[in-house]
């Protein structure tokens, strides 16, 4: 029976676990390196330590009954470790081995006959060339691992471009990747559990800005049929992956109605917030059923829903604004216990529940220009 539950990572995601499992009674244990990570705050006790200290994760193995992880650029070394052990890990290493490198992940899902963009791996001077004649302009060249929020990515015209972009990944392996022109971004998030049950949310149009995700629309507004093709492809996903956990599936769709999968993060996503406050059993709460071997539910929506991302800007550390900004009754504030609002950084979210999206995504952007940091 599972009563301890171990995250390796102390982000937001898990602090949105942690708040979940803690509510459902279980005992908590973080490692992270920052001794107020958001997660820590809320969990029951903190391993202080960097993610690849075999060490620490053996210790996190140690007191626990289970261990997760709310990123994926987690040490592959110290969760094969903690497996080969004898401690229980999910989503397991094959899992993190397969998502970790956009190059393997791109493979595998090809291999269960999904559209991806056309790519090519560059590791030298000589695949660059072929990847150019091969995959063509316009490119995204992107780091094979360890990218995240729009970091390792460089878009690319022409063969000038490539070269930079090439030279700014320090000649690190790259995949360079044919730009889509999609009309949408869509976003997925599916739950499967040992038992092999899988449920999948509402589909999500996701907006971003820089690589970073600053909006999220729950559901969609998209034809009823690419919303089930959706699901669809993350059901096999998560049956040819056996992942035991919350995912989320990144696509894009294309102006002639194809999806295109761009990314699978094997943890809950920023794009699966909405489920805290718009469904009954949000992406967190299934996603430590399914890691404690618990029955997982079927999403229903009570609510459409705008996620609106709170990012740092560089000016001051408080954020002002939001009285005003709770005027509106039908916004939920998150705000994840970070210190520093350094730009970009993600330091909160916020929902606005609406049954009019049309009107509402206005009304959530004026909301969200009434907050500002000083
Ligand atoms: P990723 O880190 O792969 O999720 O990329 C972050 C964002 O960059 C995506 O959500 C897209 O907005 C953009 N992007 C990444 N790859 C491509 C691509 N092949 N074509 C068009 N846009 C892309």
């Amino acid at each position: 029976m599972i009563e301890t539950i171990g995250v390796i990572g102390g982000g937001q995601l898990g602090r949105m676990m942690a708040l979940d499992a803690k509510r459902m009674g279980y005992y908590v244990v973080t490692l992270d390196p920052n001794p107020h990570s958001p997660c820590g705050q809320v969990s029951d006790e903190q391993i202080v330590a960097q993610y690849d200290d075999a060490g620490a994760v053996r210790q996190l193995g140690e007191r626990t009954d289970v261990v997760t992880y709310e990123f994926e650029n987690v040490s592959m070394d110290a969760v094969r470790g903690l497996e080969r052990a004898g401690y229980a890990v999910s989503p397991s290493s094959d899992v993190l081995r397969i998502t970790q490198n956009r190059i393997l992940e791109k493979e595998f899902v090809r291999s269960c006959g999904i559209a991806v963009t056309s790519f090519a791996e560059v590791r030298n001077a000589a695949d660059l060339r072929r990847a150019v004649q091969d995959v063509g302009f316009p490119a995204v060249l992107k780091t094979v691992v360890g990218g995240y929020d729009g970091k390792g990515q460089w878009i690319a015209d022409d063969v000038d471009g490539a070269d930079r972009a090439f030279a700014a990944g320090s000649m690190q392996p790259l995949i360079f990747e044919r730009r889509v022109a999609f009309s949408k971004e869509l976003g997925i998030i599916c739950t499967r559990n040992a038992r092999d049950h899988v449920v999948t949310y509402p589909v999500t149009e996701n907006f971003h800005d820089r690589g970073i995700l600053v909006r999220a629309v729950a559901p969609a507004r998209i034809k009823p049929h690419i919303a089930a093709a959706a699901a669809d492809i993350a059901k096999r996903i998560a049956a040819n992956l056996r992942i035991v956990g919350t995912f989320c599936v990144e696509f894009f769709l294309t102006d002639s109605g194809d999806l295109l999968v761009n990314e699978i993060a094997p943890r809950p996503h920023n794009s699966g917030h909405y489920t805290i406050d718009a469904t009954p059993c949000s992406q967190y709460e299934q996603h430590i059923r399914a890691i404690c071997g618990l029955p997982l539910a079927a999403p229903r929506l009570l609510s459409e829903a705008i996620m609106m991302n709170i990012l740092g800007q560089g000016t001051g550390d408080h954020l002002r604004g939001i009285a005003a900004l709770l005027e509106d009754p039908a916004i939920v504030l998150h705000m994840y216990g970070k210190k520093h609002a350094v730009a970009r950084r993600k330091m909160g979210h916020f929902t606005m529940l609406t049954d009019d999206l049309e009107t509402s995504v206005a009304r959530a952007n004026d909301a969200l220009a009434l907050l500002s940091w000083n």
